[in-house]
């Protein structure tokens, strides 16, 4: 009888992707040497997959903001926003995330996952109620888990079912929160929004959309699906991460209800961690300036995307999601399959990701590629005929 009988299931399922050459799973990136080369396995690769969207990390302006802030402001905060962790320059980030939105309430997180954390377990509680799409991310279920609400599953994508869930509640529907992602990160796909919207609004419910992959990517300016959507005046809350388009770490949630302040006074996990370094909230000032203005940096994802999809669709593969964007889930028929993808990518120069249960909606086994707007013509061509090796080896 051992604590860790528990894992060995897990252990016995990553043994058996096998020993040689770098792990499938947490693999070591030995070196990064701009947004889309690294270093795996002794060799120079081309990332494809990261959530580096617009390709920022390596920006000269965002680079600069980061160093200066550490030398300025020093390494850390050492403590907590509630105590000795609110600098001007939280309070400035905060401030322009809200106006990026034109909304009048923003609050930053240490982690995109202690936003929903914090969000979702505040925002709800005893005698109220959560619905979340099935497919929903961990920091969404972990959220649930620390609120005391009751938590209800609605189908994938399906806005039907949501009404029906809804209707079932009665007039408790206006203390019921539905919470639904703007690019989903395992198949790529996107919610109907409009039509979650309008089962939202039939029983008076509230709406929080996940933008973590979608903020940066899609909207003028880059705001996320609910803007692109032409939703933005219909949605309660938004939560997204800096670690992806924003090519940071930490995480907000911001609001057009002036009331989402008063969280502050109660989410644990926004008042008992640490606030985000000062480095970072400057790194990350400067990246949102940017996105903000990143029409440029969209067309040229864009470009990458459409072309990716296009040659991989006609190359007869599966897709994780009909609509085109930035993460490519590529669905093959089992794992062994998946994971020679993987590692076909690998000696080819590509870094992708291997997806595989019970990280993946269904139990599919999934070659995940991920785009930036800083990969180049090159870089896809390359993609794509590794891809087209492969397939022709099935
Ligand atoms: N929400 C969604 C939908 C995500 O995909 C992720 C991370 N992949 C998070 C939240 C958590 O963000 P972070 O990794 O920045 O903590």
């Amino acid at each position: 009888m051992s604590l860790f009988d528990k894992f060995h299931k897990l252990a016995e399922a990553r043994s058996g992707l096998g020993q040689d050459g770098p792990a499938p799973i947490a693999t070591p990136i030995e070196r990064v040497d701009s947004a889309t080369r690294g270093w795996i396995g002794g060799r120079e690769v081309i990332l494809a997959g990261t959530n580096n969207y617009l390709g920022l990390t390596f920006h000269p302006d965002v680079i600069a903001a980061g160093t200066r802030a550490l030398t300025e402001l020093g390494s850390g905060t050492t403590g907590s926003r509630m105590a000795n962790g609110s600098y001007g320059a939280h309070q400035a980030l905060e401030a322009e995330l809200a106006a990026a939105f034109g909304w009048p309430s923003a609050i930053v997180f240490s982690t995109g996952y202690q936003a929903n954390l914090g969000a979702l377990s505040t925002l709800v509680g005893q005698g109220e109620y959560l619905l979340l799409d099935s497919d929903s991310h961990a920091s969404i279920y972990d959220g649930a888990r620390l609120s005391n609400a009751q938590t209800i599953r609605f189908r994938h994508n399906d806005p039907e079912n949501l009404d029906r869930r809804l209707s079932r509640l009665g007039d408790d529907a206006g203390r019921a929160l539905v919470v639904v992602e703007g690019l989903y990160s395992m198949l790529g796909d996107q919610p109907p929004l409009a039509e979650f919207v309008e089962v939202k609004n039939n029983h008076k419910a509230w709406l929080m959309v996940d933008e973590a992959h979608s903020f940066g990517v899609f909207g003028e300016r880059g705001l996320g699906l609910a803007e692109q959507a032409g939703l933005l005046d219909q949605v309660d809350f938004i939560v997204g991460t800096f670690s992806k388009s924003l090519a940071g770490i930490g995480g907000f949630c911001v609001s057009p209800h002036t009331d989402l302040e008063l969280l502050r006074l109660a989410s644990r996990p926004y008042i008992f961690t640490a606030s985000p370094s000062p480095t970072v909230i400057a790194s990350t000032r400067k990246a949102l300036e940017l996105l903000v203005n990143g029409q440029e940096l969209r067309l040229s994802l864009q470009r990458n995307i459409n072309r990716l999809y296009e040659e991989v669709k006609a190359m007869g593969y599966e897709l994780g999601s009909p609509d085109p964007g930035p993460v490519m889930a590529i669905i093959l028929p089992d794992r062994a399959t998946a994971l020679a993808h993987w590692k076909g990518l690998l000696n080819a120069g590509i870094y992708a990701n291997l997806m595989i249960p019970p990280a993946t909606p269904a139990g599919l086994n999934l070659l995940r590629i991920s785009l930036s707007a800083a990969h180049t013509d090159a870089d896809i061509d390359q993609i794509v005929n590794a891809l087209r090796k492969l397939r022709d080896g099935l």
